[in-house]
């Protein structure tokens, strides 16, 4: 196998499988040795495909979750091949939340599909081992596993993923070492093995809290939960689902400043409230342009957006299928689930009992309540500087790779190529997803990921063809006038 074709990508969930399929799917002429070098949840599914519950659901629509960008129905298509779907139509299928467990599922069928029919000329290695360390090297780059050994390659891929949540501030940081403190809400752990007799204090206030606190209920806890966030509950349904607007997207095409934009943005949700329908199918229309609008803002526009639009954003973003959403209602209702609107102040364990003080923001008053748990749902943490990927964090410290100034992900290049802290492009090595959150801001859901998948392989593709005959630097050339 010549060393020039050879490529690692660290990382197998849903970016990392993707990638590879699309290697192998659209491999011409190519030997390619693939090597996927994986550590941490299941293979092929990461945290968001592996859900503790059968009942966990996909926040986006069954039409938009094909794996495949050339293939927009191959989930679909799929779905209706499954055991009871044969009976409804593909339209009808085509708008449902699927369980995230069957999302899994169908990765895993997609890739064995495709493995158990390799092409005589791709090679496909599975290394199940954290990497923690690269190095540049004569032909490429040198990956470092923990157990110490080291494996070569021309092409690296990051497709690490999602991180644990960030610890929030608090005053005695201590009790984040209680075994009643779960960082992880992921970790099955988190929703099991509770004192019932206990309240449970969730921190945040987004999809993960529900998906929580619908754990937590499906594995019958019956207490009190509490759940804490700077801007009290927010999540929006999904409501008049599959309805285009398209006069807003048209008004702004290619002017994207950000205050005619939000003038602009206001103006159509008014009108669309005269109609009687709330603001989501203008923020749906925005989709196929946020990554450009995110691009064309300035520095300033960026910072300003972060620190004041960021959560309406979020809000009008990240919604609820309806059914959820009307479950999370009716556990407030009945005074199950507690939101709070506050900042945390500290935590602390006596005794089996866990203390929270917060400033609630809606009494205008400091207020204390007695827990026997703290999950933390804040999202995944994104400032590489600070990241618990062993990985990320030697590589931002020894300057491989640099944080964006938003302290949102990595920099790169428009083509994913990684642009170390010496401002120097790093040949052939790339990242892709959430990693590029500060030079896309939109780079989260398979919508957005399954292009970048297509699009890297494209791009391996064409400078794996290239580089036994060709100067690299000639197919670099190429990329950058396309
Ligand atoms: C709970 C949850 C629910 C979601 N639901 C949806 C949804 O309904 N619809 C949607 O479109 N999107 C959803 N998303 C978005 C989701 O992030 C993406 O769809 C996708 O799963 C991200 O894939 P990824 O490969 O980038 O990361 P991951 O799936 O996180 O995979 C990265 C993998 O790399 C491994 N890894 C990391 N570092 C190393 C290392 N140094 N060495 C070896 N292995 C390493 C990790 O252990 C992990 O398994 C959800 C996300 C979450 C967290």
């Amino acid at each position: 196998m010549n060393s020039q074709n050879k490529v690692i990508i660290i990382g197998a969930g849903f970016c990392g499988i993707v990638t590879t399929l699309n290697l192998v799917k659209r491999a011409i002429i190519q030997d390619i040795d693939i090597t996927l070098i994986h550590d941490g949840s299941p293979f092929g599914k990461g945290v968001a495909y592996n859900p503790n519950s059968n009942k966990a659901l996909l926040n986006v629509p069954c039409e938009k979750m094909s794996c495949f960008h050339d293939e927009p129905n191959h989930f679909l298509d799929w779905i209706c091949r499954q055991d009871g779907f044969e009976t409804h139509t593909p339209e009808f299928v085509a708008k449902l939340f699927l369980p995230r467990a069957l999302y899994g599922k169908y990765l895993l069928e997609t890739w064995n599909e495709y493995i158990s029919n390799l092409p005589k000329a791709i090679t496909i290695n599975l290394i199940e081992e954290l990497a923690v360390d690269i190095s540049s090297c004569e032909n490429g780059y040198a990956v470092t596993l923990k157990s110490g050994v080291i494996v070569n390659s021309k092409f690296v891929v990051l497709a690490t993923g999602n991180e644990k949540p960030a610890n929030p501030k608090i005053q005695n940081p201590e009790f984040y070492s209680s075994k009643q403190y779960f960082q992880n809400p992921w970790e099955k752990t988190a929703t099991t093995n509770f004192d019932p007799s206990k309240d449970i204090l969730i921190i945040g206030n987004g999809l993960t809290m529900v998906d929580t606190v619908l754990e937590l209920t499906e594995n019958k806890f019956k207490g009190h939960i509490y759940s804490i966030s700077p801007n009290g509950f927010s999540i929006l349904p999904h409501r008049h689902n599959g309805t285009s607007y398209t006069a807003f997207s048209e008004e702004i095409k290619g002017k994207y400043a950000l205050n005619d934009l939000y003038s602009s943005y206001i103006k159509h949700a008014r009108k669309l409230r005269e109609l009687g329908i709330s603001a989501e199918p203008i923020t749906d229309s925005l989709r196929p342009f946020t990554q450009n609008i995110w691009i064309n803002l300035s520095v300033t526009e960026k910072k300003r957006f972060l620190s004041h639009i960021r959560h309406l954003w979020g809000l009008a973003r990240h919604r609820l299928p309806v059914n959820i959403h009307d479950k999370i209602q009716k556990m407030r209702i009945d005074d199950k689930l507690e939101v709070i609107k506050g900042k945390l102040i500290d935590i602390s364990e006596n005794d089996g009992s866990i203390t929270v003080e917060y400033f609630n923001k809606t009494s205008n008053a400091q207020e204390k309540i007695q827990v026997g748990r703290v999950i933390n749902c804040t999202g995944p943490q994104v400032n590489v500087q600070k990241s618990t990927n062993e990985l990320l964090y030697t590589l931002v410290h020894k300057g491989l790779i640099q944080s964006d100034i938003y302290r949102l992900g990595i920099v790169t290049t428009s083509e994913y190529e990684i642009v170390n802290a010496s401002e120097k492009v790093e040949t052939n090595l790339y990242t892709l997803g959430g990693n590029l959150r500060g030079m896309l801001w939109e780079t989260t859901a398979v919508p957005e990921l399954k292009k970048q998948c297509h699009d890297l392989a494209t791009i391996l593709l064409s400078r794996i063809e290239w580089s036994s005959d060709v100067n690299v630097q000639d197919s670099r050339k190429e990329h950058s006038n396309a």
